[in-house]
């Protein structure tokens, strides 16, 4: 039964060296463990967060979202409640 669990697999490749807000991926993004640096745009995060957030994002596109949680509950549904 396909709808008893839903699996959804995230290549994990990359996700330690790519910034979430921009995409950018390079591994001197990630100079040591416990800091990240996009030297695209030069925002720095927790490396932690970074990946996790792209993991989330990667997963929310082999759905078919192109979207993140946080749009997903604030904007597009809420247009519905007018009705
Ligand atoms: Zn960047």
């Amino acid at each position: 039964m396909l709808n008893e669990k839903l699996f959804v697999k995230v290549n994990p490749q990359y996700t330690s060296q790519t910034y979430n807000r921009c995409g950018y991926i390079d591994k001197n993004n990630r100079k040591t463990q416990s800091k990240f640096k996009c030297l695209k745009c030069h925002y720095e995060d927790n490396p932690d967060i970074n990946a996790s957030k792209n993991i989330e994002k990667r997963g929310l596109e082999s759905l078919g979202l192109r979207t993140n949680l946080q749009d997903y509950k604030s904007g597009s549904l809420s247009n519905l409640d007018s009705f």
